[in-house]
């Protein structure tokens, strides 16, 4: 069956699915994301989703021209329409088509783009195992830059990391903030654990503050867990009793080592383990039901 995406209103076949060479979002990044997962015909914390959308595009001047709810809205209706019950969706609200130069003036009307497609799962044993990761030495975007907390269609140093970790036969990058602290996965957020409690780097430390990171948070806090925002240098890292990163994709992915260094005792932590086994507890219902046709 072809997959129906929604676009600019309606839902249309993938395969018709185009946007201008225009559009700023092709020419220069200029635009918004969101990725989101839907776990048995519940689109996980998808009002959260949304509102993050909205204030990464509030916050680069991009006008949505429809409200959040009929947002919303668009996003069960494309996911039912697919007949997806587990599924990973992507939004992207650009720019809009304009001319070849920069000035958004000339590009009156965003696109609004909303694929929802079968999940790509990462191996399961990688869950079992952990990941060995390297610290990358292209940074996050500086805070004083403004853009770190927008999700945008910028996502190159991240992509660099990427590749580094790639070369290296790693299966992830760690990213440090400007001043050398450490900030994220290329598209996770990081967590340590020491002496039983949680630590995770603040949002002011260049992170995109994640949805799912949020939702550990309180999952570790109802489980007694203390949590702390500090800045982690490289050597907390190194010296941690646990490690893991967090993300709409990776769920809860154990880090086992950094540079060479194995983190606690090279394997999955256990409140690693148990907030992943809360976060599978809470991902069919903590979220918006999708009504599918009988
Ligand atoms: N950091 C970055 C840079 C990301 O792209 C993502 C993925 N959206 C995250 C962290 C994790 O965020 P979330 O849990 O909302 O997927």
């Amino acid at each position: 069956m072809s997959r129906l995406v929604y676009l600019d209103g309606g839902l249309v076949p993938a395969g018709e699915a185009k946007v201008s060479v225009f559009d700023h979002g092709y020419l220069y990044g200029d635009g918004v994301f969101e990725g989101i997962r839907c776990y048995s015909g519940v689109i996980f914390r998808l009002r959260q989703h949304i509102r993050r959308l909205y204030e990464s595009a509030k916050s680069i001047l991009i006008e949505i021209p429809m409200t959040p709810e009929e947002m919303e809205a668009a996003h069960v209706k494309t996911v039912a329409a697919n007949g997806l019950k587990d599924a990973y969706i992507r939004t992207v609200v650009s720019r809009g088509p304009g001319d070849l130069g920069l000035d958004p003036r000339k590009c009156p009307t965003p696109t609004v783009v909303i694929i929802a497609d079968a999940i790509k799962l990462f191996p399961p044993e990688m869950y079992e195992t952990g990941i060995k990761t390297l610290t990358s030495g292209y940074r996050r975007t500086a805070v004083d830059a403004h853009t770190y907390q927008v999700k945008s269609l910028n996502y190159l140093n991240g992509i660099m990391a990427k590749i580094q970790a790639n070369l290296a036969g790693m299966s992830e990058a760690i990213m440090l903030d400007s001043h050398g602290f450490v900030a994220e996965g290329t598209g996770e957020n990081l967590f340590i654990v020491k002496d039983g409690v949680l630590v995770t780097p603040p949002g002011s430390a260049g992170i995109l503050e994640g949805i799912t990171r949020g939702a550990l948070i309180e999952l570790a806090r109802k489980d007694g867990i203390p949590v702390e925002f500090r800045n982690i240098t490289l050597h907390d890292v190194y010296v941690a009793d646990e490690c893991f990163l967090s993300g709409t994709a990776a769920e809860v992915m154990p880090v086992v080592e950094l540079d060479m260094r194995k983190i606690g005792g090279g394997k999955p932590g256990p409140i690693t383990n148990r907030l992943r086994k809360h976060f599978y507890d809470i991902a069919r219902t903590d979220g918006t039901r999708v009504l599918y046709e009988a």
